[in-house]
């Protein structure tokens, strides 16, 4: 294994196609097609939609109310700018043993605050950040997965029964690219689902119709419903399944350090692998004690000395 450092983190960023707009940094996944047009994709896509904003200049009515001798207004100088995220957790612990005078830690020095609290497991104060995401190119077995983790994250996941056969999509696993056989019979079989599904929701629609072309609107909707709720009992585990995952900085780390371990499971490593280089990139200073390595099939892990804060 070849361990890499920050530089490293933003070489394979990069090498995934990362870019990073305003700030906010994404990692696409081409679609691609079988002949006969059914839509897949063979790596997840992860896009940050949100991440903490944070202003302490409010705290200065807060601060000037203690003795002048503490020198507290002084925390609101500090000439290093971090990430909204770090500079909101490295706060709230700031907060706790009101560390704002003189002897405090400036934020030219936030890495090691953070690398003491994650080493010492006093992960609280990484609960105040939180980051969201749209995840697609995964599939259904994955997100399985993924909504496993319970605590510090919310879920909002495509709904089979409310979208129709015009968006389904699926995902292709790395050992099936790797062998022309195993590809071949990929899009053989993902050709068949898309199709079984399309004539069983058409039989489905004409059974809830009732052959009558009269129906009103919201009869239809419900209609569609019912038979796509029917439908999508064919579909495979290899149906992608996007979905908006938030998660706080603790929740996140937990989830990275199991997921994307040498020893889990090839697509949501893929996943969790991403997510971190999405997040490094973001701020690398929450992160800062992560390390990617590379394993001998030259797929990716991460690791950190610092597990479970
Ligand atoms: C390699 C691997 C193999 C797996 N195999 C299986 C399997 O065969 N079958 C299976 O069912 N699952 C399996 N899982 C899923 C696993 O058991 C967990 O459900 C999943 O990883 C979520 O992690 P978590 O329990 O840490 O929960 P999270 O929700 O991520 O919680 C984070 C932490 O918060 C604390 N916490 C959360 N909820 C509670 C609670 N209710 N009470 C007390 N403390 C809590 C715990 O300390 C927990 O570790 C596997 C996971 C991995 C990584």
């Amino acid at each position: 294994m070849e361990p890499t450092g920050s530089e490293g983190t933003r070489e394979l960023f990069e090498d995934y196609g990362g870019t990073v707009a305003d700030g906010f940094p994404s990692i696409h996944s081409p679609v691609r097609h079988t002949a006969s047009g059914t839509a897949y994709l063979r790596s997840p896509g992860v896009v940050l939609l949100a991440k903490p904003q944070t202003n302490v200049a409010g705290l200065a009515g807060f601060l000037e109310g203690f003795d002048a001798s503490l020198r507290f207004p002084g925390y609101l100088d500090d000439p290093t700018p971090l990430p909204g995220s770090s500079q909101l957790a490295k706060t709230a612990g700031q907060v706790c043993y009101a560390s704002f005078g003189a002897r405090r830690t400036t934020n030219e020095n936030a890495a090691k605050y953070f690398e003491r609290l994650t080493s010492a497991g006093h992960g609280s104060v990484l609960e105040h950040a939180s980051f969201s995401f749209l995840l697609y190119g995964i599939s259904r077995s994955v997100t399985h997965e993924l909504v496993r983790h319970r605590a510090g994250v919310g879920v909002s996941q495509i709904s089979q029964r409310y979208v129709s056969g015009a968006v389904l999509r699926f995902v292709e696993r790395p050992e099936y690219v790797e062998d022309a056989e195993l590809h071949r019979l990929f899009e053989e079989r993902v050709d068949g689902a898309a199709a079984g599904y399309e004539s069983l929701a058409g039989r489905l629609l004409e059974l809830q119709e009732g052959g009558s072309g009269k129906l009103s609107a919201d009869y239809k909707t419900d209609a569609r419903k019912k038979v796509q709720q029917t439908a999508r009992s064919l579909l495979p585990n290899e149906t992608e399944a996007p979905m908006v995952f938030t998660g706080n900085v603790r929740a996140l780390r937990h989830i990275i350090e199991m997921r994307a371990d040498a020893h889990a499971e090839s697509e949501i490593r893929n996943l969790a692998v991403r997510l971190f280089l999405c997040l490094s990139a973001a701020d690398p200073i929450l992160f800062g004690d992560y390390r990617v390595e590379e394993l001998p099939d030259g797929t990716h892990t991460v690791t950190t000395e610092h597990r479970k804060a």
